[in-house]
């Protein structure tokens, strides 16, 4: 480890700011924000420097650098354009043993500035050790993204009520279980909504004790998280947030490997895929399983291929964990026809051509009774799931109601993924051209005049698809 990250208190402390530039703006506008008191020397200075100086004080001293500028200072920076100047206010801090850094130059600096998330009190610093200033902003950007927008007001709750919950739960244990349940639960989520979250705090705290004093176990919670259509970073923000804290991760065939290693490296990972082993894992034994482990007060992420409640039967464990009192939490996910319209450039819904989205299944009994006129019916785009063993089924009925034989129809396996096949035809021949190029689940029928190819030609080619641009220009109209 080359440097050792540390964080400064600079409240009004003297620090010396060499240069008058775009760049000395920026450094002041992060010295200011750390409260330090600053005096800025340089021979002229940017009106973004001039600006920020009045309001907070600042000290400008239009000038030429004297080495006697930096004496007394905490933390010298040179910012300049001159390497020279740079140069001797690097060796006079260095003289007088002062921290300081020069922009962009490692070598002769002591310490860098980090690039900095500031979710105040909560602040993350990066460095690359002056490797790379845009590889640090990209590391900042992803752990940006990662933290929850609140996570300083959560970090306020917690700094004010951190003695009182010392009192209230001297053992260590108990008090590390009440703070992992304030961030994951009810007050974690209202902060995170905007409140402050104090008013929920004594009795939660109450709550607490008690238990403690009893030995209950915490509460278990079930989180149906949708995980997208296959690619690992269609999964949203919040359902990699749950993943990374749950105890125990149940998760479907549909679910890509990449994503359930995303859980957190200690958790349990059970596989309930329904034709997991030899056995058919049947939707009780699911949801037993859930009942189980929320029973024994573990965080379960139930994870779904697309999002829980298109075709994931999510209504179904959602009705059982509320009728056991469990509390649950709905992520949702790109479901697999939004997946496929992204990853083909077809819009779902076009102005004239399709009104209205339809996601349908003729999987189950259940299938008979669809009306199928009203799928036949023009100015709509109708997304049939798991529905490839029944390409010839459906397309034949949808013509006995009425569809023209010619109606455009798409066939989209293994949609988003590296892998993803598209075929194109029309009701009359995607079921023979789908059974030539072998076609097999997990794939969508997408039925309807915004899946023409001769409409779409030139944006498949756009979005990387040549093949059925080919043949969509040779193909029917
Ligand atoms: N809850 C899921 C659907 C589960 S049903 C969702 O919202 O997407 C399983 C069916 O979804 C598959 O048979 C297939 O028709 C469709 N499907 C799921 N992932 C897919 C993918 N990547 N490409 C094409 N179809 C997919």
């Amino acid at each position: 480890m080359q440097y050792l990250p540390v964080f400064l208190d600079l409240r009004d402390r003297p620090v010396l700011l060499a240069g008058g530039g775009a760049v000395a703006a920026r450094k002041l506008q992060a010295l200011v924000r750390a409260g330090a008191r600053v005096r800025v020397v340089a021979p002229a200075f940017d009106a973004a420097v001039v600006a920020q100086a009045t309001p907070a004080g600042v000290e400008l001293q239009r000038r030429g650098f004297e080495p006697a500028d930096v004496d007394g200072a905490w933390l010298v920076i040179a910012a300049t354009d001159d390497p020279r100047v740079n140069a001797a206010v690097a060796a006079a801090a260095g003289a007088r043993g002062i921290w300081v850094n020069v922009v962009d130059d490692g070598t002769r600096s002591s310490c860098l500035m980090p690039a900095i998330i500031d979710r105040s009190p909560v602040i993350v610093a990066v460095g690359t050790g002056g490797a790379s200033p845009t590889l640090a902003r990209r590391v900042r950007a992803a752990i940006e993204a990662a933290l929850p927008e609140r996570l300083g007001a959560l970090a306020a709750l917690a700094g004010r009520w951190r003695e009182r919950v010392r009192r209230a739960l001297p053992d260590t244990a108990a008090r590390r279980r009440f703070w992992e349940q304030l961030l994951d639960g009810e007050i974690g989520r209202r902060v995170a909504a905007g409140a402050a979250g104090d008013e929920l705090m004594p009795a939660a705290l109450a709550a607490a004790s008690a238990a403690a004093a009893t030995g209950a176990a915490g509460r278990g919670e079930v989180w149906l998280i949708g995980a997208g259509p296959g690619a690992p970073d269609l999964l949203t923000l919040r359902a990699l947030r749950l993943l990374q804290r749950a105890d125990v991760v149940l998760y479907d065939r549909l679910v890509p490997a990449a994503i359930v290693e995303r859980a957190r490296r200690d958790a349990e990972r059970v596989f309930v895929g329904k034709e997991s082993g030899r056995h058919r894992t049947t939707q009780e034994h699911i949801n037993g399983l859930l009942l189980d482990y929320a029973g024994r007060g573990l965080k379960v992420a139930r994870l779904k291929g697309g999002d829980p409640f298109v075709f994931g039967r999510g209504g179904e464990e959602i009705a059982v964990l509320a009728r056991a009192g469990v509390p649950v939490i709905v992520v949702p996910g790109i479901t697999a026809a939004l997946g496929a319209a992204a990853s083909t450039g077809m819009s779902l819904t076009q102005r004239h051509v399709a009104q209205a989205v339809c996601l349908v299944t003729v999987m189950g009994e259940a299938a008979e009774a669809l009306d199928w006129r009203a799928l036949a019916a023009p100015l709509q785009t109708v997304v049939f799931y798991m529905g490839v063993a029944e390409l010839a089924r459906i397309s034949s009925r949808l013509c006995a109601c009425g569809a023209p034989p010619q109606r455009p129809a798409m066939l989209v396996e293994r949609a988003t993924l590296p892998e993803q096949r598209v075929i194109c035809g029309n009701l009359s021949d995607i079921a023979a051209r789908g059974a030539a190029a072998g076609i097999a689940a997990p794939a969508l029928l997408i039925v309807g005049d915004a899946a023409r190819p001769a409409l779409q030609a030139g944006i498949f080619a756009a979005v990387g698809l040549a093949d059925c641009a080919d043949r969509g220009r040779a193909g029917p109209a």
